[in-house]
């Protein structure tokens, strides 16, 4: 907390006399995939796994088209909505294209 402080007072000086009740802050993870994108589908060797995770800092705006095309995958056998084969996690045999839009 006092890294991100002192950095935010340097932007800000005005934040100084902002009060901060630390009782309210919170730390969340990042959870990072190599490219920053999810990994989305049926693992192709784990029999009833299914993966909607990884989602880079990004996963409650990606949460509503994940929720549809997760359950395409499951109800209907391969999601189809939108093709999501380089989302699967399979990509990670090969090269990598780096999500560059996003944080
Ligand atoms: C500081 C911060 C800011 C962010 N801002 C944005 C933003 O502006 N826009 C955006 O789109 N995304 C944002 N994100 C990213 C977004 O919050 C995540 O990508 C998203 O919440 C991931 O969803 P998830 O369902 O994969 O995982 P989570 O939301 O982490 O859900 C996983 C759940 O599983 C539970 N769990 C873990 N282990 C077990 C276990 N063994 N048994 C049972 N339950 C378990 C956890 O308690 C948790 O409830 C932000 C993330 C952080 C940390």
């Amino acid at each position: 907390l006092d890294t991100v402080l002192e950095a935010g007072l340097r932007r800000f000086p005005i934040l100084e006399r902002a009060g901060l009740a630390e009782k309210l802050c919170w730390a969340g993870a990042y959870e990072i995939t190599p490219d920053h994108m999810p990994i989305l589908g049926k693992h192709p060797e784990l029999e009833g796994y299914v993966d909607a995770s990884g989602f880079s800092g990004h996963g409650i705006m990606h949460a509503p088209a994940t929720g549809l095309l997760i359950a395409e995958e499951i109800l209907d056998g391969r999601a189809h909505t939108i093709d999501i084969d380089p989302l699967r996690i399979t990509r990670f045999r090969g090269v990598l294209r780096r999500e560059l839009n996003v944080i």
